[in-house]
């Protein structure tokens, strides 16, 4: 990394992405002006990273951890991601799900510094403008929400900013993207929480949110301005409403590089994990049945990459489709229904009500019971004992985030299905020991996928993203998951192979770009070279000239 010209002193050392600290060299002291500015004991990246875990770890609370982490984040970046990169899975708790929906309640009672780039509704017609306020040009990845859903917690409103700071934060430490090309942005349309709005730190608009023609102009023209300033940027949408995520989706998947990672990164994770559990219960795709708990972004989502899973299997979208069952909070998803949304029309057979889950489960018999609803516990006793009874093998994924919204703990399902459950989860799990026997739950986090897509993409300069590269980075996700770990009942990798997972995935977006004719960029001879030449790697550089 080179050091800008002008940049030394005391601005050098309140800059993050240039700042060393205490490991600045004698000699660097001496040109950058920084003698005396620092405590004279030079120590090592290594030396600062051990002063850094040890005040981690004696924090008394996950959120104080965070509000540490994300100060880090803002004196110094290289400290902070090689820590992180590191630390991977000690840390993601707390970058991520579950801490992070603890840190957006709290955004405006923790708030430090500013970070990511807020626009308003206030600020239609002008949107240009203030991308252009973002010191960077180079921006390859956006990741935006509008705070409306954020984890399975609801309306947050602007405190929502803590998701794509969070999710960016992943890009860099699970796929190396370079931190100076990630934006984060919080498109602010009000809130119509009405705590927040009541709430006098509350640092987002006072207002109930704007819907429909009014709202959808404000996204489109974000969406327009950042094809002007920044060119060829993957925009990833996050945490909306069910109602706008699809929206969004289906209004811009076929004119920008775009995706939604709640609807298709939740779909390629999750599809990879009934993949592997196949390989538990020896049922292929095709041949399982699928009940969805709760039909809304998530949950959709996963079944249409499922279908399209199936579809390239040879079996037919009506077929696949008919696999497919919803219960959402009316009951089971029925033909016979009038009250459906458009996304779950497709799933909707012909079939007797069924009025809860239970019963769904006793008439449908699934293989496996897929859990998208934020409702903790609805995995009851009875439900996960009636999937015990219609299967050998029973295939239970509480997906809900965050962990005080799962449908059920990692303990539960092993005890209430005898230990015979093949059991994953959207937030982690510690592992549980049951009649003498140890199991390991997998999580079915996003960040296994998201950011392997994200990073192919910005290497190839992909026009768009596809399905066909939700479906590559899922076969890629499922190479990692061998016999040793479907054995202990894990159906993913641990979190220390990311950033190998991230790069293979990415070689396999690559490939899938160059197919589709999506490249906006040359597409080397070896895609393994090329995505890693593209791949951040913290560490201190001399800046002595
Ligand atoms: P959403 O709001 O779009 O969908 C929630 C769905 O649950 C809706 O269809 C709603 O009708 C249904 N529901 C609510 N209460 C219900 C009840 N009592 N009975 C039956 N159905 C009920 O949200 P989403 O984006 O689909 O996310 C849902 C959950 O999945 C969230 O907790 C989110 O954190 C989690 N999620 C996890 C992952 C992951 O683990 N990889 C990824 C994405 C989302």
């Amino acid at each position: 990394m080179r050091l800008p010209p002008d940049l030394r002193g005391i601005r050098l050392l309140h800059d993050p992405r240039y700042n060393k600290g205490t490991a600045f060299t004698e000699a660097e002291r001496d040109e950058l002006g920084l003698r005396g500015l620092l405590p004279p004991r030079v120590l090592s990246l290594a030396d600062q990273q051990r002063r850094i875990l040890a005040n981690f770890r004696a924090k008394p609370s996950m959120l104080e951890q965070y509000v540490f982490l994300i100060s880090l984040q803002d004196r110094n970046e290289t400290l902070f991601y090689r820590t992180l990169i590191d630390h991977v899975a000690e840390m993601m708790p707390v970058v991520y799900t579950p801490t992070v929906g603890e840190a957006c309640k709290a955004f405006g009672h923790i708030f430090r510094r500013p970070r990511g780039l807020y626009i308003s509704a206030s600020d239609r017609t002008r949107v240009r403008e203030v991308l252009g306020n973002w010191p960077e040009r180079n921006v390859k990845i956006i990741v935006v929400t509008d705070g409306e859903r954020i984890l399975g917690l609801g309306d947050l409103g602007a405190y929502g900013m803590g998701i794509p700071i969070g999710k960016l934060a992943l890009y860099t430490a699970c796929s190396g993207v370079d931190p100076a090309g990630c934006l984060p942005v919080l498109i602010d349309v009000g809130t119509d929480n009405e705590s927040l709005l009541a709430d006098p730190l509350y640092t987002g608009l006072v207002q109930h949110r704007i819907r429909g023609p009014e709202y959808y102009a404000l996204v489109d023209e974000f969406v327009e301005a950042v094809q002007v300033e920044f060119p060829g940027a993957i925009i990833q949408f996050e945490d909306f409403a069910t109602d706008n995520a699809f929206g969004l989706l289906d209004r811009y998947r076929d004119r920008v590089a775009c995706f939604n990672d709640d609807i298709q990164g939740t779909a390629a994770v999750t599809l990879a994990g009934l993949v592997a559990a196949g390989r538990v219960t020896g049922l292929r795709l095709e041949e399982q049945r699928f009940l969805f708990f709760g039909a809304g972004s998530a949950a959709t989502g996963i079944a249409n990459l499922v279908v399209a899973a199936m579809v390239r299997n040879g079996v037919s979208a009506e077929a696949a489709r008919a696999r497919c069952w919803f219960v959402d909070t009316k009951g089971l998803v029925t033909a016979g229904r009038s009250d459906l949304a458009p996304h779950k029309r497709p799933y909707a057979h012909a079939h007797a009500p069924a009025g809860n889950l239970l019963a769904a489960i006793e008439t449908l018999r699934p293989t496996a019971l897929l859990g998208l609803s934020a409702q903790p516990r609805t995995f009851s006793e009875p439900v996960l004992r009636a999937m015990a009874a219609v299967n050998l093998r029973p295939i239970v994924l509480a997906l809900s985030n965050p962990t005080s919204k799962a449908e059920c703990t990692a303990e539960e399902a092993y005890r209430w299905t005898d230990g015979r459950a093949v059991f994953a989860s959207g937030s982690p799990f510690p592992p549980v020991e049951l009649d003498g026997r140890r199991f390991v739950p997998g999580q079915g986090n996003n960040v296994y996928v998201f950011p392997g897509i994200g990073l192919g993409a910005i290497a190839a300069g992909a026009r768009r993203v596809t399905t066909a590269m939700f479906l590559a980075a899922a076969d890629s996700l499922g190479t990692f998951v061998g016999p040793d770990l479907l054995e202990q009942g894990t159906l993913y990798p641990p979190l220390e192979a990311i950033r190998e997972v991230s790069a293979r995935i990415a070689e396999a977006v690559l490939r899938v770009v160059e197919a589709e004719g999506l490249a906006g960029a040359p597409i080397a001879a070896d895609p393994a070279v090329m995505v890693r030449s593209h791949m951040y790697d913290p560490v201190y550089s001399s800046y002595l000239t």
